[in-house]
């Protein structure tokens, strides 16, 4: 049977068949970016009371009211972002329908939509899904943008601009400066920012702006974010939208024939939570966040990894290359063969850093980790990837079994 064309453009995603191989191998999944650790009790219990309480049917197809009245409040309380909720607030299925909702309803076959590269893997599909023409500009962890390569970036063509901040893979969270210079360009190039505020909270460096509270950025950008890596709830796909109300309409109807609405209980909690937590809740996130990150820097770096401290969001982009355990011989590994031989002898899972590169553009001697879980999922980790600072003749060591920490492991 032949698939349609529009699906061989992209591959399967590499971050779930990642998750697959540990589950596999009884690995640690360093691989796929969820909590392993519980999400507040406030969420479950409105959750809970709602689904009680028979919220069972279908929300408003933009959202429930609360939520949307909930959201209102944190952008003016957070941002200082005025928006209206009954036309300007759209609730999805998680950040990764936002984008491609959004995608679908902005951008024109043919139009170029810039993206940073190492790009978290869903945007490159959604733009071709969107019959748009990913251009890339280089966004490395530890380095400024490169405000060049962005304006050589944008044409005629450009109809869109994905900034995604704090960043996934690259760990950069963009300053004001590199964010009024890309408020520039799309307002010389009249393009539309479609924003990834996703890790807004997780932050060790620097504060978070979002493009939309700019001078001159709040009727050109699709500001997209949601529950699941603040509250620890990636399985309840819940995301949002804040766009202006001509834009909104268009996202809507997408979303609408997408997926009618986000699950209504789900909803009801992620409300209360907005509502109830506050700011302390926030600062123990991110200096949680902050220990976690610190402990997988330092056992990768210690291990023989190269890699910066990331200033935002919870990935590790490490170079493999200079690993004292690797074969000395024959050619060199490729990102992929090194993930899968880590996943399978030392028990440590990452993402082949490929995967966030164009085809052919790079990440061959790059993988990520993720550092959102537990200290001991984080500290047995460590213990293993240590095991690559000796020098192995023939490389390719072998893991030493624990199964006592296995049932744990597994996602
Ligand atoms: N954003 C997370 C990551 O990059 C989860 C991706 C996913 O599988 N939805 O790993």
């Amino acid at each position: 049977m032949q698939t349609a064309r529009r699906t061989h453009g992209f591959r399967e995603s590499v971050i779930r068949g990642m998750t697959r191989l540990a589950r596999q191998y009884h690995s640690i999944n360093l691989a796929q970016g969820f909590p392993n650790f519980p999400a507040p009790e406030m969420l479950k219990e409105a959750a809970a009371r709602a689904i009680h309480d028979d919220i069972n049917q279908y929300a408003i197809t933009w959202g429930a009211q609360r939520l949307r009245e909930a959201l209102a409040r944190k952008y003016q309380a957070w941002y200082g972002l005025e928006t209206d909720p009954e036309r300007e607030i759209t609730v999805t299925c998680g950040a990764t329908e936002a984008m491609i909702a959004t995608l679908l309803a902005v951008v024109n076959p043919g139009d170029e939509v810039i993206v940073f590269e190492p790009f978290y893997e869903n945007y490159g599909p959604d733009t071709i899904l969107a019959d748009a023409m990913p251009v890339y500009v280089p966004l490395q962890p530890g380095h400024p943008l490169d405000l060049e390569r962005l304006a050589d970036a944008f044409s005629s063509r450009t109809r869109a601009i994905i900034v995604n901040t704090p960043s996934n893979p690259s760990g950069r969270v963009l300053s004001r400066a590199e964010l009024e210079a890309i408020r520039d360009l799309c307002v010389r190039h009249d393009v539309l920012a479609v924003t990834d505020e996703i890790y807004e909270h997780i932050r060790f460096e620097g504060e978070h702006i979002p493009l939309a509270s700019l001078a001159g950025m709040r009727d050109r950008t699709v500001t997209i974010s949601g529950a699941s890596k603040t509250f620890s709830v990636t399985g309840w796909r819940i995301g949002w939208i804040v766009a202006p109300a001509e834009l909104t309409d268009a996202i809507r109807k997408v979303h609408d024939f997408l997926t009618v609405g986000a699950p209504a209980p789900l909803q009801e909690g992620v409300a209360a939570a907005l509502d109830g937590l506050q700011p302390p809740f926030y600062e123990a996130l991110a200096a949680a966040y902050r220990a976690r990150r610190d402990l997988l820097f330092n056992a990768l770096s210690g291990s023989g990894f190269i890699c910066t401290p990331p200033q935002g969001a919870y990935y590790i982009l490490s170079d493999f290359s200079a690993l004292a355990s690797l074969p000395r011989s024959g050619p060199p590994l490729s990102d992929t063969e090194f993930a899968v031989w880590l996943s399978r002898e030392i028990g440590v899972t990452p993402v082949p850093g490929s995967s966030f590169f164009r085809e052919g553009g790079g990440g061959s001697s790059l993988v990520r980790f993720v550092f959102c879980k537990t200290d001991d999922i984080l500290e047995e980790a460590a213990q293993r990837l240590r095991s690559l600072s000796v020098i192995s003749p023939g490389g390719f060591r072998n893991r030493a079994s624990e199964p006592a920490i296995r049932s744990g492991l597994q996602q």
